[in-house]
């Protein structure tokens, strides 16, 4: 078995149809997605279709949370705050029922996967180090553990102690006697410096972990979202990866 996991689609269509693109060529034989498929960008509605519509299992995110409630998003910049109401116009009432159920973590085939954090995952915490990545290992009863939310791509492991941020170009191979929590990185946003689309390929039999990093038409996504009135710094950050 071949996963494909996902995360952090943000509303990016042009970003997750390049991403599923690469999936079929990677012979992947299932997918799981780590949540927020909506919020940033202009095709929320579009997005959520075509991951509800795959029928695989999904967590939920924090955009998800929002834009699936009627509360004020907390701890939202400006940008944010704006995209999630401009968001929830987009959907149906169904889409955002669909939205509210998600659940926070769960288990796939041998692996867990969760949006933010095992530890307390509806506070959406961020991992971008050791320390952060050690209290979810806490948490964690499957080897393997993938996360989104930071859209980072980063791989803690720990054995004897908790190391971290050893993302791997040439892959990473799962060995007996260690655990990991690995993030997948963002498909619709990443940030860490390089625009392409980011996700990762899990061989169950061959116990390898591998990032991809597609190219995809970032000017048309850009176009979209200053097309729907969205913040600027939406559409430009797009270019940047950040
Ligand atoms: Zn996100």
């Amino acid at each position: 078995m071949r996963y494909a996991i996902i995360a952090d689609i943000h509303a990016n269509l042009e970003g997750l149809r390049a991403v599923l693109e690469d999936i079929k060529g990677q012979g992947c034989t299932h997918v799981v997605c780590l949540g927020d498929v909506v919020g940033y960008g202009a095709n929320p509605k579009e997005c959520l279709d075509i991951i509800r519509g795959m029928n695989i299992p999904v967590v939920k995110g924090n955009h998800d949370e929002y834009i699936g409630s009627t509360e004020d998003p907390e701890g939202f910049n400006d940008a944010a705050a704006e995209a999630v109401t401009w968001s929830r116009n987009q959907l149906t009432d169904e889409d955002r029922k669909w939205l509210r159920d998600l659940k926070y973590r769960r288990l796939v085939a041998s692996f867990s996967i969760v949006h933010a954090t095992l530890d307390v995952p509806e506070r959406w915490g961020y991992v971008f180090e050791k320390l952060q990545a050690a209290s979810s290992f806490t948490y964690q009863n499957t080897q393997v553990c993938f996360f989104g939310h930071t859209h980072v791509p980063l791989a803690f492991i720990k054995d004897t102690a908790v190391r971290g941020g050893v993302y791997h170009p040439e892959g990473l191979r799962v060995e007996p006697g260690k655990k990991y929590f690995v993030n997948v990185g963002s498909v619709g946003q990443p940030r860490d410096g390089d625009p392409r689309a980011g996700y990762v390929v899990y061989d169950l039999a061959r116990q390898t972990i591998d990032l991809r990093r597609i190219e995809y038409d970032v000017a048309t996504a850009q176009r979209k979202i200053r097309e729907a009135g969205l913040p600027e710094r939406l559409a430009k950050r797009l270019a940047e990866g950040r």
